[in-house]
């Protein structure tokens, strides 16, 4: 029997993407043996205010340049194009009904944002149907989360959470979207590629 191909969603707002997210993806692929990290840009993330993210075609399309040379990395427009709020758990469902059974699903994104995960649309059900990937900062302490989650949780889907640390991460997209409201520099902190969409575009500015 085949054995099933195991898929990471890599959900972000992606408002800029950067080397954090793109290096993310791939030490966890690594870590992980995943067939594919598919970067899935959040539509309308529902504890955020619209108005304050960049339109989703930009960020779509700069995370499509962002992810071209990497034969390993896919971006998907699922969230874009839903309707409503952009809930883990409707992407990971839309996921499973694609692959029929066939992967073993991963989400990777910010251990920031999994903070807030008992809060996210039923969760318990997002658990039993995948594996978190928690991407940290070094020196970012998630200790605390366990805690929380086991007085919440059973303990079998407190386990589905995994902390990895990534020293990229020391990239934010709010510190290169302040950098270039000041006019600092943002080279090196995103591929080449993407930081010339930022300025043909005007956007942050
Ligand atoms: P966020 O609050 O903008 O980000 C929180 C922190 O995590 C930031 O430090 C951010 O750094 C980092 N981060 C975000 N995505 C990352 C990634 N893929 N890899 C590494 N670090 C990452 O979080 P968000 O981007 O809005 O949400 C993250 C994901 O959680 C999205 O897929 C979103 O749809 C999902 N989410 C779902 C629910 C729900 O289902 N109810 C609720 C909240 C979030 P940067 O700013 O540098 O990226």
């Amino acid at each position: 029997m085949r054995r099933k191909l195991k898929i990471a969603i890599m959900g972000g707002t992606f408002d800029p993407v950067h080397y954090g997210h793109l290096v993310a993806g791939e030490a966890a692929r690594k870590e992980f043996n995943l067939d594919k990290v598919v970067y899935v840009p959040s539509g309308r993330p529902p504890h955020k205010q619209e108005k304050n993210i960049t339109e989703s075609h930009h960020r779509y399309l700069m995370t499509v340049l962002a992810t071209t040379t990497n034969r390993y990395f896919d971006v998907s427009r699922m969230e874009i194009d839903r309707e409503g709020h952009s809930y883990a758990v409707d992407t990971v469902a839309q996921f499973n009904e694609k692959y029929k059974g066939r992967a073993e699903l991963y989400f990777i994104t910010g251990g920031d944002a999994i903070l807030e995960i008992l809060t996210w649309k039923r969760v318990e059900d997002l658990l039993r149907q995948c594996t978190f990937i928690a991407a940290t900062r070094p020196g970012f302490n998630l200790e605390g989360l366990q805690d929380k989650l086991s007085q919440k949780l059973p303990q079998q889907l407190c386990q589905k959470i995994i902390p990895f640390q990534v020293p990229a991460l020391a990239i934010s997209s709010t510190d290169i979207r302040t950098r270039i409201r000041k006019g600092d520099p943002i080279k090196y902190l995103l591929p080449e590629n993407v930081e010339n969409y930022i300025y043909k575009h005007r956007i942050y500015l």
